[in-house]
């Protein structure tokens, strides 16, 4: 693969997403949210009748799951099956639900695959790429590699402020438990061999995009002028 890959691993509202989305945006490249297809899977099954019997574990998602999603950091879309789904897979409902079908190893393996299949077919010269196990399983070659973190009470302080009227009961179970949860399948909270760590805690969003683009400048093959 001849694009700059960019990878991004965090837990939930460590800023991964919306400082990957400006990074993208600054650099001309695309903006991949892996995290939106595990929702839309979560979201399909919750929703959609021909998953309502489907044995996750077992299906062929290649066949069953018809999605898309945009690249364009700044026209962000999501659609499930020809439903666009943006708005849909942010609510508690499918926050709550979506870490049960990402611990499914067949998922994942179909996730692993629609993730490579997408940051190849990207129109841009490289694509930032975010999520939990990209650093490590699925783009371990990225030419940059960030597992983003930032301590649990800027985190959970940060999904509230995105969030409009949640219950602090909510709350914890769509940020603490659903890491919980997902690092029992994948560790994307101690950086792997190779990852550099990019705290947010005490950054504020500008900050933390510059500290990125920083390290993308030192990786990025500098051009000559012979
Ligand atoms: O990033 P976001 O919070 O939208 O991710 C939603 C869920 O998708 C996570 O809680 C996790 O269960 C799953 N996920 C994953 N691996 C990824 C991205 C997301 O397991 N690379």
């Amino acid at each position: 693969m001849n694009k700059f890959v960019v990878a991004v691993d965090g837990p939930a509202g460590s800023g991964k997403s919306s400082v990957s989305k400006q990074v993208a945006r600054q650099l001309g490249f695309g903006y991949l949210d892996t995290g939106a297809a595990y929702r839309a899977l979560a979201w399909a099954v919750l929703n959609l009748p021909n998953f309502k019997g489907l044995d996750l574990a077992n299906a062929d998602l290649g066949r069953e799951f018809d999605y898309s999603i945009s690249l364009d950091p700044d026209h962000y879309s999501v659609s499930v099956a020809g439903h666009d789904v943006t708005a849909a897979i942010r609510e508690s409902q499918v926050a709550e639900y979506v870490s049960q079908v990402a611990k499914l190893p067949n998922v994942r393996a179909f996730m692993k695959l629609l993730t490579q299949r997408l940051v190849a077919s990207a129109s841009q010269s490289g694509v930032v790429v975010e999520g939990r196990d990209i650093t490590t399983v699925v783009l371990p070659e990225a030419q940059l590699r960030i597992l983003m973190t930032a301590s649990e009470a800027v985190r959970l302080n940060r999904r509230a402020a995105e969030l409009s009227e949640v219950s602090a009961a909510s709350l914890k179970r769509q940020v603490s438990e659903r890491d919980a949860s997902d690092s029992s399948v994948v560790d994307f909270m101690t950086p792997a061999p190779g990852v550099q760590l990019v705290d947010s805690t005490d950054l504020n969003f500008n900050q933390t995009v510059s500290a990125v683009l920083a390290l993308v400048d030192q990786r990025k093959p500098k051009e000559t002028n012979e």
